[in-house]
């Protein structure tokens, strides 16, 4: 199966739909959504009714849980603290009843899939070979899906032997078909990696290859959506940054 895995779209509807363009190009089997399907972003209702129409999995990601209610906001730094209480304030109560459904983990599937990491499926920012150890030792899959550091990155480890990893650049296709993987697709509505661009991946379960993707989007059509929200206007000045 060749499925097309997303994360952390935070409401950013001019993204999400640019990369649903490139995922119906390339005839992906299914969409995957590992989370954070708002927060940051204008357009967390248009974001939650593409993701209940497109994708067949669908995690709760920190802030999903936040603008629901089961976090604490003071656990948010100030930005996302605002954004959160933006979009409890704007949310549709239909959008509000599907990220009720949503769980930060589903492990029945074909590979492991969590909203942040195996140790914690809500928090935990793997951005070290050390932390991806870790999150190996509790591993119960060959293979997982983490996103919430919203950098595109992946992490392996063979047997015997330490976990090394590094980031994904646009273009770059993995053989995970040995060894241990975690891999994370960056984020599609708020990429850190330094490419503003879109970020996905399609990862073939058959072939066991996971390709990585960026896509262009209305960079400046999303920041205008986030100053004309009156929300934090630093959330609209990072986009073009991919920061
Ligand atoms: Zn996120």
């Amino acid at each position: 199966m060749r499925v097309a895995v997303v994360s952390d779209i935070h409401g950013n509807r001019h993204a999400f739909e640019a990369v649903l363009d490139a995922v119906e190009a390339i005839a992906a089997d299914e969409l995957w959504c590992l989370g954070d399907l708002v927060g940051y972003g204008a357009d967390p209702d248009a974001c939650v009714a593409l993701t209940r129409r497109y994708a067949t999995v669908c995690l709760a990601g920190n802030h999903d849980l936040a603008v629901r209610g089961d976090i604490p906001l003071d656990e948010f730094s100030r930005g996302a603290a605002l954004a959160a209480r933006w979009t409890q304030e704007t949310i549709s109560a239909d959008a509000l009843v599907y990220l009720r459904t949503l769980e930060p983990l589903k492990l029945d599937e074909a590979v492991g899939l969590y909203h942040a990491s195996p140790r914690d499926p809500v928090w935990e920012y793997v951005l070290s070979p050390l932390q991806a150890e870790l999150c190996f030792d509790v591993l119960q899959h060959r293979v997982a899906c983490i996103g919430h550091s919203h950098i595109a990155l992946a992490y392996t480890r063979g047997a015997g032997m330490p976990a090394t990893g590094e980031k994904q650049p646009d273009g770059a296709v993995l053989d995970v078909a040995e060894g241990e993987w975690l891999l994370n697709p960056g984020s599609v509505g708020q990429p850190r990696d330094g490419d503003p661009r879109a970020a996905w991946m399609l990862l073939d379960t058959d072939a066991w290859t996971a390709a990585y993707h960026r896509t262009e989007y209305d960079v400046a059509g999303a920041a205008a959506a986030i100053r004309a929200a009156r929300l934090p206007d630093s959330l609209a000045e990072r986009l073009p940054h991919g920061q």
